[in-house]
């Protein structure tokens, strides 16, 4: 314990040796070929460490385990070792030369013991061929899935475009039959000719959904949407329902968000519509409609007093054609709530519900501030910036 106390006492002390040109007998050129290359190895020994920063800086994100940094201090006080012994030629510091070699000794060992420990980890890291593989094979899905997705879209849109004008024949026939010949029709004709129309009618809404549903984010064109605007547009185009319900909405002050307007404007279109539908028989609608700024995203909620929602359906209700009411309770084509759900996922947002039975149903949907869809990211060639 002397020996440590007197060790540490005399740490800078240099008396008690010569310094080492004095001790023994160096020719110059033994002594320099020893100096020259200590500090040739110092020199090696401090730029790794100065390369690696220097590469983390460039290739910013990379993951760095806990024995990246034993390593660096590991080479780091290898060089100090040999800076010293460099020293030594001239200043006798044996002391701190002890000290360092044996903070040396103590990171080396440790940086021995995470080695191994890493060894595993870094067997199971991918080399930048199997990752060349990999983003190939995933290249070619996407380019698979894009086009089979294109070509549904397509046919989706095609089909129901076309089905519009023999549907409109239907139509106007069935009016022309009406108008021309129905004083000479009997009254169970009547009513066939009445449902045909009604039943047209309704594959008219069916066509306009699926063709709605089947446009969403195609527009890659983004403005900015003022969407208390927007609400307000939605608002005076249901007048009508607004008024023969008796409906009270409130709108809190809504953001201004850069986007697609149609996209935007289904969702709180078929949102508000479903809100003012889905009402209780005795009680008029009452829609909140509000916005929370959470940082990088908003929270919208639209909020009802209607019929609820039991909660086993809280996802099925998002899928396309899911309708938990018969034709003759509520209309409608169970296409809504998928195109909503259609937008948020392609802007990066989360929709859900919350409702109880006979209550109310608040449908919550998050959009990020900076919206990206995959078409941005397309236009983008690299993650990473090496200059
Ligand atoms: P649609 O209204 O045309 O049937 P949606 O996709 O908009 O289709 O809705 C799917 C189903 O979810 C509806 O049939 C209805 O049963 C239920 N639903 C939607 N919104 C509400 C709401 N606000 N309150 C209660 N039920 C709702």
């Amino acid at each position: 314990m002397e020996q440590v106390i007197e060790f540490f006492s005399h740490l800078t002390d240099t008396s008690d040796w010569p310094p080492r040109w004095f001790c023994g007998r160096w020719t110059d050129f033994h002594g320099w070929l020893y100096i020259i290359s200590d500090l040739m190895i110092w020199l090696a020994y401090m730029v790794i460490p100065l390369v690696l920063i220097r590469y983390l800086f460039v290739k910013k994100g990379v993951p760095l385990p806990g024995v990246f940094w034993l390593f660096g201090a590991f080479i780091l006080l290898c060089g100090l070792t040999h800076l010293i012994d460099v020293v030594i030629f001239w200043i006798p510091v044996y002391r701190i030369s002890a000290l360092v070699r044996f903070v040396t000794g103590v990171v080396s060992v440790a940086t021995v013991v995470a080695l191994f420990r890493y060894f595993d980890e870094a067997v199971g890291l991918r080399t930048s061929k199997e990752y060349e593989h990999e983003l190939l094979f995933r290249q070619q899905a996407v380019t698979e899935l894009t086009r089979s997705n294109e070509e549904l879209q397509q046919f989706a849109y095609v089909a129901s475009h076309d089905l519009q004008s023999p549907l409109k024949t239907i139509s106007n026939y069935l009016k022309l039959l009406n108008t021309k010949y129905g004083d000479q029709l009997p009254a169970d004709a009547h009513k066939l000719v009445e449902t045909s129309t009604k039943a047209a009618e309704r594959m008219r809404i069916l066509i306009n959904d699926l063709l709605d549903f089947s446009r969403v984010g195609n527009e890659v064109a983004f403005t900015q949407v003022n969407l208390n605007e927007l609400v307000t547009e939605i608002l005076e185009e249901q007048q009508a329902e607004i008024r023969a319900s008796g409906a009270l909405i409130d709108v809190s002050p809504l953001p201004t968000m850069t986007a697609h307007y149609t996209d935007f404007k289904q969702v709180f279109q078929n949102l508000i519509s479903n809100g003012l539908k889905y009402r209780k028989p005795l009680e008029p609608p009452h829609l909140v409609i509000q916005a929370v700024d959470e940082g990088d995203q908003f929270c919208f909620s639209i909020r009802d007093n209607g019929i609820g929602i039991e909660r086993q359906y809280f996802e099925r209700v998002f899928q396309i054609f899911q309708r938990l009411h018969g034709r003759n309770e509520f209309s409608g084509t169970g296409i809504g709530l998928a195109t909503c759900k259609k937008v948020i996922d392609i802007y990066g947002g989360q929709i859900w519900i919350e409702s109880t039975v006979n209550v109310g149903t608040t449908f919550y949907f998050t959009l990020p501030k900076i919206i990206k869809t995959t078409h941005h990211y397309a236009q983008t060639d690299t993650l990473y910036s090496a200059n």
